[in-house]
């Protein structure tokens, strides 16, 4: 009687050791009507477009803030506020327009054994604004990256309400100014809030809302970006996450190395990336109405977009709960 006692004792601190836990339940928080709640929202006409360092984007900004602190998730500690200023002067370029002040936006859910090591998941929340009186919606570029973040935030703070909140810290990072040259996500990797040696990894989600003309008969896709390029442990973990929750073709044509299009030097993972950072981008392709005033929220496939995110966070889950950090053990190329 007292061994079998002991012996069941034993196996549940093993257990309880274990990351044990599995998404599945929270997985299914992660819905399409909700995403489609937040995108007519943020791609909504009043955002006009989400200019960097405009007032529709600003806008923008406070409804992913009001967000945040509806489901009790906080700006980081070592922050002052929920924003770090991308100031004007380091996004002024010859020739380009002169952009005003912006801000990147940051949200932290602190991890219960290592807070010190982050993971974060970045999307860029500006578009291009308007031009000739015709608003430029962005619902997919990246409005679709955009609310992502704030389905796996809401996922995320419900496993922890559970007792079941990540090990290590997820970081929620809206960059701005990606539109006019990748500025937010340069500036953060730049004056990052914390040290990039002890960050593990950059999920960056830019357009998931939609489907390319390579995919006219299935949309059950995602293009992968970047995965393996400075960790196998990425990669495989990425690869499992998807056999086992979400099931979806994974492509990996952007993510040859002789990549005419070049896409893997082309959002903000790359900034990442380049300092030394394991970093996965997640896209549809390009579509007719990239970059269009067309870019509207009615054209989103919102069952798609829900399995696409729920992808990431079930990828994060695992990268933040996993005993041993993931390794760098390629050259990045
Ligand atoms: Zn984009």
């Amino acid at each position: 009687m007292k061994k079998t006692l002991m012996t069941g004792f034993l196996l549940s601190l093993f257990l309880a050791s274990c990351s044990s836990v599995k998404p599945n339940n929270y997985i299914k928080t992660i819905s399409a009507d909700d995403l489609k709640t937040h995108l007519y929202i943020v791609a909504g006409d009043e955002m006009e477009g989400r200019n960097t360092g405009e007032p529709g984007q600003k806008k923008a900004g406070r409804y992913l803030i009001s967000q945040y602190e509806k489901i009790g998730v906080s700006y980081p500690k070592e922050a002052k506020d929920w924003y770090q200023k991308v100031p004007a002067e380091f996004m002024a370029r010859p020739f380009s327009p002169k952009l005003g002040d912006s801000e990147n936006i940051w949200a932290i859910i602190e991890g219960s054994e290592k807070p010190e090591e982050i993971i974060v998941i970045s999307a860029h929340y500006d578009h291009v604004g308007m031009k000739n009186g015709e608003i430029y919606n962005g619902a997919d570029d990246d409005g679709s990256g955009t609310v992502a973040l704030l389905e796996i935030a809401k996922a995320f703070q419900q496993a922890k309400k559970d007792g079941h909140g990540p090990k290590r810290s997820i970081l929620f990072l809206h960059v701005t100014g990606e539109e006019h040259g990748l500025h937010g996500s340069r500036y953060y990797s730049e004056n990052p809030l914390f040290p990039l040696k002890n960050t593990v990894a950059d999920l960056n989600i830019d357009m998931i809302g939609r489907r390319d003309d390579k995919h006219k008969d299935n949309g059950n896709y995602v293009y992968l970006v970047g995965s393996d390029r400075l960790s196998t442990d990425l990669h495989k973990i990425s690869e499992e996450a998807n056999k086992n929750y979400t099931k979806l073709e994974l492509d990996y044509r952007y993510n040859d190395r002789n990549d005419p299009e070049r896409i893997y030097f082309r959002s903000d993972h790359y900034n990442f990336a380049k300092k030394g950072i394991p970093s996965l981008f997640y896209y549809n392709g390009s579509h007719a109405d990239y970059h269009k005033a067309t870019d509207t929220p009615d054209k989103i496939e919102y069952d798609l977009l829900q399995k696409r995110t729920q992808l990431v966070f079930a990828t994060a889950w695992e990268l933040a709960n996993r005993p041993e950090r993931i390794k760098v053990d390629r050259d990045g190329k």
